[in-house]
């Protein structure tokens, strides 16, 4: 039998799933369990781990992680999550868990819909930043914000820009 593979995913929330997450600490996740993809019975929670030689409380990191009758038995989601919050407008969760599957279904329904422009994501930096060639900054630019843009129709990047109004240095950048 051997050790269960755990495959990991990275999650850049886009602004929906970004506003849910300030307000509830949730994710959206597929309705199917997320370690073999049956019919849901439980939503369970994700605990950080245990804090100084266990005697602090455990912080709950994330609620509502489906799970079948079978997965779900224990009180404890059967998914690892690591939270990093790079800015207001810049949160990245690590998801680490069993299913490929339903890790990458749920990166695709937290990733839906706008993500923050260059200006919002990190304020700081100008158009012409060095931060945008290294770092978290460069990561970010690259991986993130250049396949929403390229995604995005032309028709939908005017009202996206209307939504969002650059500042004036941004304009041209735009
Ligand atoms: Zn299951």
């Amino acid at each position: 039998m051997g050790y269960p593979t755990l495959r990991q995913t990275e999650v850049f929330l886009a602004v929906p799933a970004l506003e849910r997450w300030r307000k509830e600490h949730s994710l959206a996740f597929p309705q199917e369990c997320c370690v073999c993809l049956r019919a849901v019975q439980r939503w369970l929670p994700v605990h950080a781990p245990p804090g100084w030689l266990g005697l602090l409380r455990r912080e709950r990191l994330l609620d509502g992680v489906p799970h079948c009758e079978e997965h779900g038995r224990q009180e404890e989601a059967r998914l690892l999550v690591q939270v990093n919050s790079w800015s207001e407008w810049v949160c990245q969760i690590a998801l680490i868990g069993m299913n490929e599957a339903f890790l990458l279904r749920t990166r695709e329904l937290n990733q839906t819909g706008d993500m923050a422009p260059p200006w919002k994501a990190f304020p700081g930096y100008g158009p012409v930043s060095s931060g945008w060639r290294q770092g978290n900054g460069e990561y970010w630019l690259a991986h993130v914000w250049s396949s929403f843009w390229q995604r995005l129709p032309p028709a939908e990047r005017q009202q996206y820009a209307h939504r969002w109004t650059p500042p004036t240095e941004w304009l041209s950048w735009m």
